[in-house]
């Protein structure tokens, strides 16, 4: 016996078993073949496609982290008139990372890596950077916070 993936005109598809190959031949030709599911005789063999599962072949890894920029967005404050105790504790933020880190200025996506990666003292640092360079330092998985920058109580 032979197994033959069948498809009728309509493309139904279905399981057909024959003596040979010369049986299915014949047995086509004089209409002998049905499809199950309309009835109709003009069945060809279905190509033999590979065995490989379908949703194997669309799987895809993607090692990359999620940007940061898909975390959830912390509250917002419009107007610049931030509550007292939010200005007070984001002041209070700002002096103590000025304490207890190195201001780095615009260097410091290049600072931050040359730390990550042992070129430099490991220490906090602080300054600007582009949202580019912080895409690439995420990226990296080098660790670094955006915090929002209070204005100065002198100023
Ligand atoms: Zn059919």
């Amino acid at each position: 016996m032979i197994h033959y993936q069948l498809r009728c005109e309509a493309g139904h598809e279905f399981d057909g078993w024959f003596r040979d190959s010369e049986g299915f031949e014949s047995q086509a030709a004089g209409g002998l073949v049905a499809c199950p599911s309309c009835g109709s005789v003009e069945v060809n063999r279905a190509l033999m496609a590979p065995s490989i599962p379908r949703k194997g072949r669309e799987l895809v890894v993607s090692p990359e982290p999620p940007p940061a920029d898909a975390l959830p967005p912390g509250p917002q404050t419009a107007g610049g008139a931030l509550p007292d105790a939010v200005r007070a504790a984001l002041q209070k933020l700002r002096e103590e990372v000025e304490k207890n880190c190195d201001y780095v200025g615009a260097d410091f996506a290049e600072e931050a890596r040359r730390i990550h990666y042992g070129e430099a003292a490991p220490r906090g640092i602080y300054g600007e950077s582009s949202e580019e360079e912080a895409e690439e330092l995420a990226e990296d998985g080098i660790a670094f916070a955006r915090i929002p920058w209070a204005p100065r109580n002198d100023s």
